[in-house]
């Protein structure tokens, strides 16, 4: 059983931060999100940044930036904010060799502390905060006075803190605003990696199947695809199920569609699918994806290339380009 509880923003404290250093490496989506976040709740942040690109806005947005390894040695909690597959390399090179007893390691996803493939030093506490919304929004919401639910867990107490530690750096991004589900790594991969590999893997086939089904059949392309996903009718579909949930919304279509979606859905997904799916599910917990994914991390992609470079020569695209244009 994956236990949780929801904590909110009057049970958690800045305090066991206030004094410190904040150490954001990477500047892209979530780490000028949560730099920005906390800094605003009166915390001291500074910037570690890989390479260049988003050096620029780092230094607009008036931190102090600094290469990696000097950011790693000047912050007493360390934030891995950098895409997880260069996270590996990256602490390995610049951050574990400049880590101090009593830092705390801080990342946004469990993949690699659940995989073991970045293993801290033990005198280090690890804990994860991980947003469920892209760092814009995370930005946006918390402007707002709001904030974006996030999951939280303690991989490694080293200092017997490291629960205050964690919470407290919910609360400074504005994620305890909304109750910040705290459970554990495994909770967070799994549940990410399996919705990425069956609910939306099965999404996406079942868009182009739709796709192919349809022009096949005689119908425009572009018409297709403003009809599936262009109109944006789908997309505030979701927006509707999120609010009043999945069959909730079910009111807000005419009865013929709500009696076609029911009548047909188990002809269209069938039975069978269920065992695919706790297939996928297997593969996570077992970690035969996360070694197979490693393997074409080693072998620099080859599989992912080539699947990438087919979904790129889809006629889907074509058909795009066209809809885009009849709505200019
Ligand atoms: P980004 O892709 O936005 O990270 C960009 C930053 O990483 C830049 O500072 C860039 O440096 C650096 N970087 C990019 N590629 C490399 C590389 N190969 N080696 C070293 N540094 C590199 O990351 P995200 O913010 O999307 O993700 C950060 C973490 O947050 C991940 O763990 C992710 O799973 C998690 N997360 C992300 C969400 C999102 O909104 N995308 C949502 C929730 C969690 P430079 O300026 O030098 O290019």
């Amino acid at each position: 059983m994956y236990e949780y509880e929801i904590i909110r923003d009057d049970q958690a404290s800045l305090e066991p931060l206030l004094g410190k250093t904040m150490a954001v490496i990477g500047y892209g989506n979530q780490g000028q999100a949560q730099a920005l976040n906390m800094r605003d709740s009166g915390l001291t942040v500074i910037i570690g940044n890989p390479r260049d690109s988003y050096l620029e806005r780092a230094v607009k947005d008036d931190f102090e930036v600094l290469t990696v390894a000097e950011a790693a040695a000047r912050g007493d909690v360390i934030f891995l904010l950098v895409p997880d597959e260069a996270q590996k390399a990256l602490f390995q090179e610049a951050i574990e060799p400049n880590l101090q007893p009593g830092n705390a390691l801080v990342f946004a996803h469990g993949y690699n502390l659940h995989y073991e493939l970045i293993v801290a030093p033990p005198g280090v506490d690890v804990v994860m905060v991980a947003p469920r919304m892209i760092g814009v929004k995370v930005r946006e919401l918390f402007e707002k006075g709001s904030g974006a639910s996030s999951y939280c867990a303690v991989h490694q107490d080293a200092s017997g803190q490291a629960r205050q530690i964690m919470l407290a750096i919910a609360k400074a991004i504005g994620s305890t605003r909304v109750g910040s589900i705290v459970g554990s790594v495994a909770l967070e991969t799994e549940i990410d990696l399996f919705m990425e590999q069956a609910t939306w893997a099965a999404m996406v086939q079942v868009l182009k199947l739709t796709f192919e089904v349809l022009v096949e059949a005689g119908f425009p392309p572009e018409i297709v695809c403003h009809e599936t996903w262009g109109s944006r009718e789908a997309a505030e579909i979701f927006a509707e199920v999120a609010r009043i949930g999945l069959f909730g919304q079910m009111g807000l279509h005419s009865q013929t569609s709500q009696y076609g979606q029911m009548s047909r859905g188990e002809v269209v997904i069938p039975e069978e699918v269920r065992d695919l799916f706790r297939a996928r599910l297997k593969e996570i917990q077992t970690g035969q994806f996360a070694r197979e994914w490693e393997m074409e991390r080693l072998l620099g992609y080859p599989v992912f290339r080539k699947l990438r470079a087919r979904a790129l020569a889809h006629p889907i695209n074509d058909a795009e380009r066209k809809m885009w244009e009849m709505e200019e």
